[in-house]
């Protein structure tokens, strides 16, 4: 199990573009079958079941329409409109509603009208995604900045770069060993 990413534990949509990734050993899908799809939803609370190939190509999509999303606010450009409109199809295909919850205090919760189907887990990403976009969590997203990674967190520390202290680490051993090749080339 990879570490998660700054902010995946508060938006499911993050979590959801970070479960394509590149590591020294070769591209990563957690969503690489249908039966890894279903556990992944689970994890994250989502309880539906990803039957078949087409249920799975609907969350990739999904996944690919989200990750232009995120990095459209981290580059503070406007994101393609197919992606918006996939984001927003999603969104559309369960009936939500919203319902009071009194645990310890007034909760607003999303119900769906249909409770464990594909369309309610891929329109609960959807939701979390245009929650992301158009609120306070918006202006934090960045892409981590080590190279050959293509994971996405929020930045909730002014300085942090990277997504996982693995890509700071790997970023710190190359500039190190960037620096000794150099001495080795400039000494005489
Ligand atoms: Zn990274």
């Amino acid at each position: 199990m990879v570490t998660a990413a700054p902010g995946e534990d508060r938006s499911p949509a993050l979590a959801l573009v970070n479960t394509w990734r590149l590591t020294p050993g070769g591209p990563v899908d957690d969503l690489g079958s249908p039966g890894e799809a279903t556990s992944w939803l689970h994890r994250h609370a989502l309880a539906a079941a990803v039957p078949g190939a087409e249920e799975l190509s609907r969350l990739t999509e999904l996944r690919t329409a989200v990750r232009e999303l995120l990095a459209a606010l981290a580059e503070g450009r406007a994101p393609d409109a197919a992606a918006v409109e996939a984001v927003n199809a999603a969104a559309r295909a369960d009936a939500a509603a919203p319902q009071l919850a009194w645990r310890g205090g007034p909760r607003r919760e999303w119900h769906s009208t249909r409770p464990g189907t594909i369309d309610a887990a891929a329109a609960a990403l959807a939701r979390d995604a245009i929650d992301v976009a158009g609120g306070d969590l918006g202006p934090l997203v960045r892409p981590c900045e080590a190279h050959g990674c293509v994971r996405f967190f929020f930045r909730e520390h002014a300085r942090r770069r990277w997504c996982s202290t693995t890509c700071g680490d790997r970023v710190r051993a190359a500039r190190h060993h960037r620096l000794v090749v150099e001495q080795r080339e400039t000494s005489p």
